[in-house]
């Protein structure tokens, strides 16, 4: 380092690290000066050299500190968008992700549908299985939910038994499809162990130019409750 400082004029600063006798490992930062000789080579340097151990120590454990309220807060905002029960995204932030979308759409003129599904006779699963079983049929329909929804989709639990999906780039045709074949994945998929599948009804709606997230979500809810007047485990398109 010295040689490399060889010819300054000015004063420089330099780091380095000593082994005292001890074994221990110090840091020192020294600030230096040459005494040129007349050919331009420092004949003589003189330092004054600090130990700054501890201040790289307390400067390592504050980014240190710093990293972990980062990643906290990270855990913390997750923790705020996510159900608990079934790890899919919660009512607000789905909608907040509708928001989003409808923007997009609008600007790149792109279709996005609305799936809204609510799961049939739940409250006679709990009945004759207790909370704990209807949880679990909660979560095992939430796994199903997050297997169908395709890339940049979102699947979010609405509340209680109901769910929402949104599909980006669906129009009412691919919509229909991804309503029906959730319906089937369902019905025939959601048995637990020893709890027997249950049904849920669907409704769907495509994104209109006047749409806005909750009328968007409204119509799709709409034909949902189409879909339970109809005898319910079935499919309805929104108005
Ligand atoms: P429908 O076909 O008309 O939707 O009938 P349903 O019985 O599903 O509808 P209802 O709204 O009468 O009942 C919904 C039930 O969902 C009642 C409530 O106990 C149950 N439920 C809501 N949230 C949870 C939950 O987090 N865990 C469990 N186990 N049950 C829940
Ligand atoms: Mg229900
Ligand atoms: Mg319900």
């Amino acid at each position: 380092t010295l040689a490399r400082h060889g010819a300054d004029h000015e004063p420089y600063m330099i780091e380095f690290e000593i082994v005292r006798p001890d074994g221990e490992h110090r840091l020192l930062r020294a600030r230096a000066r040459n005494e040129l000789a007349s050919d331009g080579e420092a004949s003589q340097v003189f330092m004054v050299a600090r130990d700054v151990t501890e201040e790289y120590e307390q400067a390592r454990r504050l980014r240190a500190e710093q990293e972990m309220a980062l990643a906290t807060a990270r855990r913390a905002q997750e923790l705020a968008n996510t159900d608990p029960l079934t790890g899919l995204a919660n009512r607000r932030y789905a909608m907040a992700e509708i928001d989003r979308a409808i923007i997009v759409a609008r600007k790149a003129r792109r279709s996005i549908s609305l799936i809204v599904f609510d799961l049939d006779f739940f409250k006679r699963v709990n009945d004759t299985y207790g909370h704990i079983a209807g949880d679990r049929i909660l979560a095992k329909i939430a796994r199903l939910s997050q297997l169908l929804v395709p890339e940049g989709g979102l699947a979010a639990r609405f509340g209680g038994e109901e769910f929402v999906i949104l599909l980006p780039d669906a129009d009412t045709h691919a919509a229909c499809e991804f309503a029906e074949k959730l319906r089937w994945t369902i019905e025939t998929g959601s048995s637990v162990e020893e709890l027997p599948a249950i049904t849920a009804s669907i409704g769907y709606a495509s994104f209109e130019a006047s749409d806005t997230s909750l009328t968007l979500f409204a119509r799709a809810d709409a034909a949902l409750y189409e879909a339970k007047q109809a005898g319910r485990n079935q499919v309805r398109m929104a108005a």
